[in-house]
């Protein structure tokens, strides 16, 4: 197989649907990817099996303990790259994506309630990814979102037509807009384009769409892109 992610979770069964349904569930048959889930409860040595305790300086919640999150660590195999879900991390985005694909073993931590003992970063070599700015309950959310994400840059995941370089954020662009049957619909036709069967028009007009969507929905997106010629045809045309 291709990526083996390793999740390091409180709550193993949070991935039983996401991993069972829809082409993750395919892919996990075929053999595309593999996903171990490994829960630090299973590291601690007490009678209670504790995970957390209260956090030193006082305060509301409670913090993860070191000790079963570094024990869960070191039982990953040798070149593991380590992955924090944290929202003070680095955006995941589409290309961080395509990066994590290249991996062999992918170890994705996921916290729970405050958050981790901070000394866990001074340990390990961990790559902090955040799954955006918002806080969710607990890194296990935000790993499925970089499983799935990654997962479509493997070999043999995406049927063989489709590929993760046509979609949104490839080009730098957002997507361009689809059309089903039926050709009307409350009055909405679809653009006649789309049916005049001309792959040079077709393409032409996918591209515009991109551009024009990226420009009305996320203009930052152009600012760190710059205008292919293409793109200059298209706007000057
Ligand atoms: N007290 C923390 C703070 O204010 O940043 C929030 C802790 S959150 C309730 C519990 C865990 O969820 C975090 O340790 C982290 O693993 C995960 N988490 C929350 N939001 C996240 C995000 N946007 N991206 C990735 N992980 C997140």
């Amino acid at each position: 197989t291709s990526v083996h992610f390793h999740i390091i979770t409180l709550f193993p069964e949070y991935f039983d649907s996401p991993l069972s349904c829809g082409l993750m569930g395919k892919a996990l048959e075929k053999d595309v990817l593999e996903v171990s889930r490994i829960n630090p409860r299973e590291f601690t040595r007490d009678r209670h099996r504790t995970v957390d305790d209260r956090p030193y300086g006082g305060g509301p919640g409670m913090v993860m303990l070191l000790d079963p999150l570094v024990q869960a660590l070191n039982a990953m195999p040798p070149g593991c790259r380590k992955v924090l879900l944290t929202p003070k991390g680095k955006p995941l985005d589409q290309s961080l994506a395509a990066s994590l694909a290249k991996e062999n073993d992918l170890a994705l931590v996921c916290g729970r309630y405050e958050g981790i003992d901070a000394r866990l970063e001074e340990l390990f070599d961990l790559d902090l990814v955040s799954a955006g700015d918002f806080v969710l309950n607990g890194g296990e959310a935000a790993a499925l979102c970089l499983m799935e994400s990654v997962a479509r840059f493997l070999p043999g995941f995406l049927g063989k037509q489709e590929s993760a370089g046509e979609e949104s954020f490839s080009s730098g662009l957002l997507e361009y807009p689809h059309y089903t049957r039926p050709e009307e619909y409350a009055g909405l036709k679809v653009p006649e384009v789309l049916l005049s069967g001309d792959h040079g028009r077709i393409a032409a007009w996918r591209w515009q769409k991109a551009l024009e969507n990226t420009f009305r929905q996320r203009p930052e997106l152009l600012t760190t892109r710059p205008l292919t010629s293409n793109d200059l045809d298209f706007l000057h045309g």
